[in-house]
């Protein structure tokens, strides 16, 4: 199946493009995004199917439908690094926390967040595609603390593949920033920079465009991509959790075939919940996402108003940092889809030239119909992760803002899907602050070794060994100094 382009075609890259060149260069024609030509419907017969299949099973189905230019060999290949997750046959388990309601826990992989269910299986795929056409890749990375750890885990050491990573200094918690500087593949660069998150991004988006960039680095032989949600890559693996969802309840005797059920998505970058609007549009009973937000709350805007309005705002840090956005690319693919190109280039100019994108009424009530949404603070996450542990269950930060959703946006009370997108280790301070009902700035190894102990949390070895490793890599510099450093990193190496 071949891929088309959000905004519409130039006149100078190609309309119509394979999977493989969707992922190895992800930016369209005018700024725009790739997405599926058309989608593959995966209803009943499927899914009846597959109700004894396990989640490789599944997730090679769901990659064979969508006729990707992926050998066989390859896609096995990749899908079976999810046996390195915790529990080989069950790499993301769905349990019943209360009633109706279960937890999808996204965080069994190597760097203990939501990103390696899709970023393992990719950085395989990439790598062979890479290998296959005899090319060289510099992979960019900008992170706010999880993108970075999974995407130095799954390229560590690939062949054809170099990735340069960008994280704000300060910005991340210890375990995070752990995670990255002690990562030890030869083909790596972890770089600390001098301002937030932003920066980061910012730096990176400006040198995925810089024709000068580019310039450099084809005398090297090498070629630029990127590993953040707005390549396809990523998103094609986010829709097989969402089938996975419903088959885990068709499975546990909680729904019959064709009864609906909600999913909760905790969103930032909206790839997470875009997966879940894809494969309700395949064919999975999906009631309706509920898009979960904190503090920062563009995104419950925008499906409350129709008014997607940046003018004026400033991003707010908060406890679930992985969600702290104001631009979320994603949206762009949804309003493909229920829009048009051509309403999505409007769209997406005016808010880059105005800051403000609005919609008319009957475009608001098509996107009413498929998302709901609220936003929550830190105050109300703390709550919830106390009130959770007293019954048992330990949740992160931005698991906890689920919570609100499915409080006040659920029309029935049918079964409902939260999705757990980091495990607690990532956000101990934050977690132990919500149990203690305190604001002490607590150091993540006491924090780690405290909750474990009091509370009797597993902590996974990779965590535990984080506070021996060796650095890798202490470079932090300005902003200004990035490119230089790239360029010295693939002159070197
Ligand atoms: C990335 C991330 C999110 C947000 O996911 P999007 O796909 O960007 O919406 C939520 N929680 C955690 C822990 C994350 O790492």
């Amino acid at each position: 199946m071949n891929f088309i382009e959000t905004r519409g075609n130039d006149g100078v890259k190609s309309p119509e493009v394979s999977f493989s060149e969707a992922i190895l260069n992800p930016s369209a024609s005018f700024g725009g995004l790739y997405v599926p030509k058309e989608l593959p419907t995966l209803d009943e017969n499927f899914i009846l199917n597959h109700i004894n299949a396990d989640y490789k099973e599944i997730a090679y189905s769901i990659l064979k439908a969508f006729q990707i230019d992926i050998d066989e060999e390859e896609i096995k290949k990749a899908l079976d690094l999810y046996d390195n997750f915790d529990n080989a046959g069950d790499p993301c388990p769905v349990v019943r926390v209360k009633d109706d309601l279960f937890v999808h826990e996204q965080y069994h992989g190597p760097t203990r967040a939501f990103k390696d269910m899709a970023l393992q299986p990719f950085g395989s795929i990439l790598s062979s595609i890479a290998k296959k056409r005899d090319e060289k890749y510099l992979i960019l990375a900008a992170t706010s603390g999880d993108t970075g750890p999974a995407a130095l885990n799954t390229f560590k050491n690939k062949e054809n593949i170099q990735v340069a990573c960008l994280y704000p200094e300060g910005g991340t918690s210890d375990v995070q920033r752990l995670q990255m500087v002690c990562e030890d593949g030869e083909n790596l660069k972890v770089l600390g920079i001098k301002g937030n998150f932003d920066d980061a991004q910012s730096a990176l988006k400006s040198l995925l465009a810089s024709e000068s960039f580019k310039e450099e680095l084809k005398n090297d032989g090498i070629k630029l991509s990127a590993a953040n949600s707005v390549n396809f890559g990523r998103i094609i693996f986010q829709i097989i959790y969402h089938f996975h969802s419903y088959i885990e309840l068709l499975k546990q005797g909680e729904v019959e075939y064709g009864e609906e059920i909600y999913l909760v998505v905790p969103s930032g970058n909206f790839g997470n919940v875009l997966g879940g609007f894809y494969a309700k549009s395949m064919g999975v009973p999906i009631k309706k996402l509920l898009v979960a937000s904190n503090e920062n709350k563009i995104l419950t805007e925008w499906i409350n108003t129709g008014v997607y309005d940046i003018r004026d705002k400033e991003l707010k840090l908060t406890k679930s940092p992985a969600m702290d956005i104001l631009k979320s690319s994603n949206i762009e693919r949804v309003i493909f889809s229920l829009y048009g190109a051509e309403r999505t280039k409007e769209f997406m100019e005016n808010l880059n030239e105005k800051g403000i994108f609005e919609m008319t009424k009957e475009e608001t009530l098509a996107l009413q119909e498929l998302f709901s949404a609220v936003n929550s603070d830190d105050a109300y996450g703390a709550k919830v992760i106390k009130s959770f542990l007293d019954d048992g269950y330990l949740m992160d930060p931005h698991t906890a803002t689920c919570m609100k959703a499915y409080e006040e946006l659920r029309e029935e009370k049918i079964p409902t899907v939260i999705y757990s997108t980091a495990e607690w280790t990532k956000f101990s301070p934050t977690v132990l602050n919500a149990l203690n009902n305190d604001n002490i700035k607590y150091a993540d190894k006491d924090a780690l070794e405290e909750i474990s102990s009091k509370y009797k949390a597993h902590l996974p070895q990779s965590i535990k060994d984080l506070f021996s490793a060796k650095i890798n890599h202490d470079l932090v510099i300005e902003k200004e100094n990035i490119e230089k450093e790239i360029v010295k990193f693939i002159r070197e190496s």
